[in-house]
């Protein structure tokens, strides 16, 4: 076989794999399989530039930059859709187009995804453009960002027209958008406010490696084009679907009015079990020749509605605000409401985010408020009911001092949150830092909680967390809820977190911006704390990933004297900063998650090197195969009966030369 034709046979398989994956939610093969894949593809476009490709498989992990993004016209004009809100509205809408147009009517129903729309143009089967919606006439060329979502294919399949536009949601499932706000808790972030808002921001990023990492989904619905070879909407979605695009399988064609509106009523209760956010359906005429016979108004087709479906809101009254202190010193506002039933949960508070975000409500205690459920997953005030609002009531001037501490809030430039400045004396903070500290991913301490550390620091026994390593039983016993065993356990627990690795350690230590991937990157730059201590900022954003928000963060968390102090005891205890000898030599946790079975005879290396190595990179070796298997590395004279469960389970096979050469 060539190179070229390695090349490609690579390619389409890799594209096989991410259409099995991203769009069928049907994989075929482990995430590892599929690495080693990608990576022999990237070698051999390295090793040869001349087949370089801009829609291979290998362009998905992004990387180009888009400074400012070029707008560019749609060949044809994306129009908005008109509303409906009731069924009569529809009816209305049935009147209006029986009116102009002859013959039976069959209607498609598809469920309106929430998210970013965007055009998708392809010609030859190979996707060369995609523009944002724009103001209808003229988007902005996001191509780069969007060929990084694994459901748009790169590369069309089977039988498509030669040049179409297609049109589509991009949307971010509730799931990884919960995870990425996680993530951002977790190194003291804001957390993003609801999907829809991310995904259209995570369009406009300049780094499409960036966009790469967000969970993006594409969503289509529409084709645009002359000669497409279909005749009615419904097929077109089939078509689409047959092409390789992602479709959802919702969408339904029906006879009359009456079955939409049992389409919607089914998709207003079941639209809460979608992995992501939709506002209503979009009811288009089925046949494309009374599509455009119909045409359309100024802004919308007259072929198509959406319905909307009705936002769960409810109004009660504005109690008082309370502001929350975060262990970042973030001051969150949050309105305590007079209890009531939205969609079936009592809400009794809700975010405000923040001062501007009052401001813009003009909300004042004792209001009469609006509280809606949308995709976000607490509940959110839209508005004040003015026609309530009693005479009386006052503006609401936000905090000017923390409600903790008493130290004077600050907000510094472009930032929406105002902060509690008091680092090391504010008592949500001090708890809030401690807590993440023996947290899980942290530092893990068995048999100490969030409340206790709440009741140490209460107590006066600790203010910091390097207090925590001078604990002694008899100093706890006396806490809520303590007993000689849990005391016990707590102390203990205590002690043997001082083998926990320098990266956890690192991350526990709970400077801002640096969470778990951060910590492990400086980890395995600088190796031990110091040499973090001592790098310049210049220095810091020159490692992968560390920008400059980050490098200023640290910089700042080590020249507190305090900190500095805190470490040191840190370092006496024994705690580990920095990176440990074994460490040191080829540990990854490249196969973290893995389990991986010996078998046969091998050329080059024995079967405990195998095994050292699989373990040094954070797998699993298993002696027998299972379903939970993820590969076995075979080597010559493997058994026949381990063979046939190795096929019966379909469970992939490597040999040791392309395990070492992975692993390496
Ligand atoms: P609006 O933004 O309220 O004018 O609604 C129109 C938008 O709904 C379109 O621009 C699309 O981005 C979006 N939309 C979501 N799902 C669909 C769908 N199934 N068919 C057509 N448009 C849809
Ligand atoms: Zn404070």
């Amino acid at each position: 076989m060539s190179i070229k034709q390695q090349i490609d046979q690579l390619r389409n398989e890799l594209n096989e794999h991410n259409y099995n994956y991203y769009v069928l939610d049907t994989p075929t093969i482990s995430d590892f399989e599929f690495d080693i894949k990608l990576k022999e593809l990237q070698e051999l476009e390295a090793k040869h530039p001349e087949f370089f490709d801009a829609n291979s498989p290998s362009q998905r992990v992004g990387g180009e930059i888009t400074k400012n993004f070029e707008t560019l016209p749609h060949e044809f004009r994306m129009y908005s859709l008109d509303n409906s809100y009731s069924k009569e509205d529809l009816k209305d809408w049935e009147i209006r187009t029986k009116k102009l147009i002859d013959g039976d009517i069959q209607y498609t129903c598809e469920l309106k995804y929430d998210g970013a729309s965007i055009s998708l143009t392809y010609e030859k089967g190979i996707l060369v453009r995609a523009l944002t919606r724009g103001d209808g006439f003229q988007g902005d060329n996001v191509t780069a960002n969007v060929k990084t979502i694994k459901s748009v294919p790169l590369k069309l399949k089977g039988d498509f027209p030669a040049k179409f536009d297609i049109r589509g949601e991009i949307v971010l499932p509730f799931d990884g958008f919960n995870k990425m706000n996680e993530e951002r808790i977790e190194i003291g972030e804001e957390p993003y406010r609801n999907p829809r808002n991310t995904a259209s921001g995570s369009l406009k990023l300049q780094d499409s490696a960036e966009v790469a990492k967000r969970p993006l989904e594409c969503l289509l619905y529409n084709l645009t084009g002359i000669n497409l070879g279909v005749n009615t909407q419904f097929e077109s979605l089939e078509k689409a679907r047959q092409w390789g695009f992602k479709v959802p399988n919702a969408s339904k064609l029906v006879n009359s009015l009456d079955e939409v509106f049992e389409f919607i009523n089914y998709w207003d209760i079941h639209r809460h079990d979608l992995p992501y956010e939709t506002d209503g359906v979009v009811i288009k005429i089925n046949s494309l020749q009374q599509q455009e016979e119909l045409g359309y108004t100024a802004k919308s087709p007259r072929w198509a509605i959406a319905y909307k479906f009705k936002a769960e809101q409810v109004s009660t009254k504005l109690n008082s605000i309370s502001y929350q202190v975060g262990r970042t010193g973030a001051i969150t506002p949050v309105a305590n409401l007079e209890p009531v039933d939205l969609a079936g949960t009592i809400v009794k508070r809700a975010s405000l985010h923040n001062a501007d975000q009052i401001e813009k409500l003009d909300i004042r205690i004792g209001d009469e408020v609006f509280v809606e459920k949308g995709g976000e997953i607490i509940p959110k005030i839209i508005a004040v009911d003015l026609s309530k609002r009693l005479p009386n009531l006052k503006p609401t001037q936000y905090i000017t001092h923390c409600p903790e501490c008493h130290t004077e809030l600050v907000r510094q430039e472009g930032e929406a949150q105002h902060y509690c400045p008091n680092y090391n004396g504010c008592k949500p903070q001090i708890i809030g830092r401690i807590q993440h500290f023996i947290s899980r991913k942290a530092m893990d301490i068995e048999g100490l909680g969030g409340e206790t550390v709440a009741l140490l620091v209460n107590a006066g026994l600790i203010s910091n967390y390097s207090d925590l390593y001078e604990l002694t039983k008899e100093q706890v016993i006396p806490l809520e809820r303590m007993a000689e065993k849990s005391a016990d356990n707590l102390i203990q627990g205590i002690k043997q977190s001082v083998n926990i690795p320098f990266e956890r350690v690192l991350y526990a230590l709970g400077i801002r911006y640096v969470g778990e991937t951060v910590a492990k990157k400086l980890a395995k730059h600088y190796k031990n704390i110091n040499a973090i201590a001592n790098a310049s900022q210049d220095d810091l954003i020159n490692v992968d990933e560390i920008g400059v928000k980050i490098a200023e963060s640290v910089k700042e968390f080590f020249e507190s004297e305090e900190n500095v102090l805190i470490i040191e005891r840190l370092k006496q205890f024994g705690l580990k900063l920095e990176i440990s000898a074994e460490q040191l030599e080829g540990q990854t946790d490249k196969l973290k998650g893995l389990t991986i079975v010996i078998s046969g005879v091998f050329e080059t290396v024995s079967r405990d090197e195998l095994k050292k190595l699989i373990e040094d990179n954070g797998g699993k070796v298993s002696s027998s195969i299972s379903s939970k298997t993820s590969f076995i590395v075979a080597g010559d004279n493997m058994g026949p009966s381990k063979k046939q469960k190795a096929v019966e389970l379909n469970i992939l096979l490597i040999n040791e030369y392309e395990f070492l050469h992975n692993i390496k």
